[in-house]
């Protein structure tokens, strides 16, 4: 059948809402759907603190692809170059074989990864957030930490081994140090009369003024007073100056003993950006307001990974990388792909930010749907709420709500899985972001 292919890459929050709103906009017979992702489900990213903490399980969180479209053709791998001249996709299958795949027209969904810095130790021992992998190992690690440090009659390293340092003061870092706090405070109290509770602790650092600036100074200081009452120490305007496998330096002078450093300090565009040879504006790559990449015949990009303008805010800034954005962006792009293709004119993505849900677990909780600001149970309800209307399948919000029900009623087992035993469980190892080709490489190869 000789219709046109729109490759998708990328099957995230925008990725498979592009590839839905294009299965209902286009019959079979006006194109052919391919969405290459590393992974067969849609990884529900606000949840993952929640899995690391064990509220939830991982595939709570990963509704299958395969349930959500009906008609994409998945392809297993990454795309690990775009040749834009040749239309050609240069795709790593999840085997290690590389191919080229053609494409008329191609949505650039590939997300982000976690945003480092030069700071000396921190690609060896910083642990991430970003990947269901990520918040499985980190439970583990923690859970190790606990078991490690009640076994050992070294004081100072159960004092390190206790000591956990989270780096990040957006929605990402606060919910994994609040979620985890409240681990490794029940596993000890159930399961550990050994360990002193006083010498657990969590430090949650930010380079910035404020804690959650998302959400304004009222709801950012309530998160704080929460966080704090409940032993969390909190350290704004310091960052990382080293890290070793056994401490971590503070800009601050401090010396941390510590074997656990988490690092969810923004994030950066998808390496993937960098092979096109496009423009870029703070490694995201630059789009019109309707998703047009400029001087790329046929390339779209969306979410995370493209700076598309904010039209609603109208002040020439762009749209801030959230799942309510990437989503809202993904059936945009399908309606207006099917417009194209239908010789009808595509239109600007205009959204105005609905609000952020930031879940510090138990009934700890800030919200603000719709510039209403709340706190505790009624913040928890709303974020919960939002999060099952979120989740992309039925089974996944069943899932979903069990869990917490079970949670609620059972507490936790605090065990390791131990799949990841034996190794370090870097950023490096779990984000995979040294496999891309360069500009000159991808022409290389495809116009061989
Ligand atoms: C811990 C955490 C909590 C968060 N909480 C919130 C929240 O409460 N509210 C909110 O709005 N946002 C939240 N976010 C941000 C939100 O998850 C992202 O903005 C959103 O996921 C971006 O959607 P996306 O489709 O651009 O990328 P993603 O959802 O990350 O999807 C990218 C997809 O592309 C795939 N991929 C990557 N590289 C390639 C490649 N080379 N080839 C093929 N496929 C590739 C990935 O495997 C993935 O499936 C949170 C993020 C994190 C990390």
């Amino acid at each position: 059948m000789d219709v046109p292919n729109i490759v998708i890459v990328g099957g995230g929050f925008a990725g498979v809402e592009a590839a839905r709103g294009l299965e209902r906009a286009l019959a079979p017979t006006d194109a052919r759907i391919t969405l290459v992702s590393p992974t067969d489900y849609q990884l529900y990213l606000p949840l993952l603190p929640q899995v690391a903490a064990g509220v939830v399980t991982p595939q709570s969180v990963a509704p299958s692809l395969r349930r959500i479209l009906r008609r994409t053709e998945l392809v297993p791998g990454a795309v690990i170059g775009v040749d834009p001249g040749a239309k050609v996709c240069v795709v790593r299958k999840i085997t290690g074989e590389v191919v080229d795949l053609s494409y008329d027209y191609l949505l650039l969904t590939p997300g982000s990864v976690t945003r480092t810095f030069d700071i000396p130790g921190l690609p060896d021992e910083a642990r991430g957030m970003k990947t269901l992998a990520q918040a499985v190992y980190l439970r583990d690690h923690v859970i190790a930490q606990l078991d490690l440090a009640a076994a050992t009659s070294d004081e100072d390293e159960r004092a390190a081994r206790l000591q956990f340092v989270v780096v990040g003061g957006g929605y990402a870092g606060t919910e994994t140090a609040a979620c985890l706090q409240r681990l490794t405070t029940a596993a000890a109290k159930r399961y550990h009369p050994r360990i002193d509770p006083g010498l657990i602790k969590w430090h949650l650092i930010d380079i910035a003024t404020k804690l959650l600036p998302e959400l304004g100074d009222k709801l950012g200081a309530s998160a704080l007073r929460m966080l704090s009452g409940r032993g969390v120490q909190i350290s704004l305007k310091t960052t990382v100056a080293s890290v070793t496998e056994d401490k971590v330096t503070l800009t601050d002078g401090r010396v941390l003993p510590s074997r656990t450093l988490v690092w969810t300090a923004g994030v950066a565009a998808s390496p993937l950006v960098d092979s096109l040879g496009a423009e870029t504006v703070r490694g995201r790559i630059v789009v019109e307001a309707d998703f047009k990449v400029p001087g790329l015949d046929g390339v779209f990009a969306l979410g995370d990974a493209a700076a598309v303008p904010d039209l609603a805010k109208g002040d020439g800034s762009y749209c801030v990388p959230t799942a309510q954005h990437a989503a809202r962006q993904g059936r945009h792009a399908a309606k207006n792909l099917a417009a194209l293709l239908g010789g009808q004119p595509m239109t600007p993505y205009k959204h105005k930010d609905l609000g952020l849900v930031v879940d510090l677990g138990g009934h700890d909780a800030v919200s603000k749907p719709l510039g209403i600001g709340l706190k505790g149970v009624s913040a928890q309800v709303v974020a919960r709420g939002y999060h099952l209307y979120a989740l992309r399948t039925g089974v996944a919000r069943f899932r979903t709500g069990a869990n917490w029900f079970l949670n609620a009623v059972a507490g936790d087992d605090f065990v390791r899985t131990g799949f990841l035993a034996g190794r370090k469980g870097t950023l490096r190892d779990f984000e995979h972001t040294d496999v891309y080709l360069t500009p000159e490489e991808v022409a290389a190869r495809t116009r061989a």
